[in-house]
């Protein structure tokens, strides 16, 4: 018996057709659309591909977008300046800025200088704060969709054990979190977990956000558990995809014409066999955080112009 998919794609699809019909409703009311704009600094390919989604998936839902592109070699006051700009622009809701940035270029500071009424992504440190004390704030996207996730498919979070395996303040953290608010006992597992197997088997909801192919295994699922996979790994080594997709695997004929495989943090084949709730990769959480990217964007536009809650 395998696990049930936990479907992120259908489960966006819904989420993006309610925010393009409050969007309309919106758009009716002001005159105008919210607007996003995606800052892009540099050319890595996965930060290219996200940034062109998230401004098509603005396009379909009828939210305004426009992309700023720097190049990767952009001064850190150059950066600084243009949010600076941005942050005053009176036609502009949202502003994020791609994550990672190229090497020589600080995080913290570029986020900090994001005006927090425009922070979609619900990263800067007066939204955390917000988050942590149960305040109306953006929610970072990511961990909004996994919520998301378990709450279409009615997989209860009160009262259950929550494992999370990642501490980085985009995932991790901050799903913390929203689980905690939710009444789930919550562990937080990291690089220097001591004996991690025997950590995640208690979870009754595991989700891995690591960043490593296949990492967790079935000796790390209780089986049955409900398993939200955030990790997204381009393999383009056609071996290691077969060990992980299985031999027979029809993706690996797209890797052959494509060049990489998308893997999860979670083995497929190990975690369908364990888990009694598996988010496949793709078409799990990434779709989610778009879909909430969408909805995050229509949230402070309203909260800044119409002083709605956030
Ligand atoms: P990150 O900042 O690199 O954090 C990775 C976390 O995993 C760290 O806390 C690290 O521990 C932990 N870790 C690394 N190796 C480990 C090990 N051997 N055992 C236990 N924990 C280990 O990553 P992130 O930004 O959270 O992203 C995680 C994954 O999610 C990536 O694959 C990324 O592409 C994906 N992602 C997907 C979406 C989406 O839309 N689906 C959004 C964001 C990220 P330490 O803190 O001790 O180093």
């Amino acid at each position: 018996m395998g696990a049930q998919l936990l479907d992120g794609a259908a489960v966006a699809r819904a989420i993006r057709a309610e925010v393009a019909g409050e969007v309309e409703e919106y758009r009716r009311r002001r005159g105008s659309a919210p607007k996003l704009v995606a800052v892009l600094v540099g050319d890595d390919p996965a930060s290219t591909v996200y940034v062109r989604n998230k401004v098509a998936a603005c396009g379909e839902v009828g939210l305004r977008s426009e992309e700023v592109r720097f190049p990767a070699t952009v001064p850190q006051e150059v950066l600084l300046d243009r949010i600076g700009a941005l942050n005053a622009d009176p036609d502009v809701d949202g502003i994020l800025v791609q994550l990672p940035l190229p090497k020589g270029l600080e995080r913290i500071p570029v986020l900090l200088a994001i005006d927090p009424q425009k922070d979609v992504d619900g990263l800067h440190p007066a939204n955390s704060g917000r988050l942590l004390m149960n305040l109306p704030a953006p929610v970072p996207c990511t961990p909004a969709g996994v919520i998301e996730l378990l709450d279409r498919y009615r997989i209860p979070i009160r009262g259950r054990r929550a494992v999370i395996v990642g501490r980085s303040e985009i995932v991790g953290k901050p799903l913390a979190v929203l689980l905690l608010q939710r009444d789930a006992t919550v562990t937080i597992c990291h690089s220097k977990t001591d004996d991690l197997p025997g950590v995640t088997r208690q979870a009754d909801i595991l989700v891995a956000a690591i960043g490593r192919p296949a990492f967790i295994r079935a000796e790390h699922i209780r089986p049955g558990a409900a398993v939200v996979d955030v990790g997204i790994n381009r393999v383009d080594d056609a071996g290691l995809a077969a060990s992980y997709l299985g031999k027979d695997s029809p993706r690996l004929r797209l890797m052959r014409e494509r060049g990489f495989v998308l893997i999860g943090d979670v083995h497929p084949v190990e975690g369908m066999a364990q888990a009694g709730h598996l988010s496949p990769v793709p078409g799990g959480v990434g779709p989610l955080t778009i879909a909430c990217l969408l909805r995050n964007t229509l949230r402070v536009a309203r909260a800044r112009r119409e002083g709605a809650a956030r």
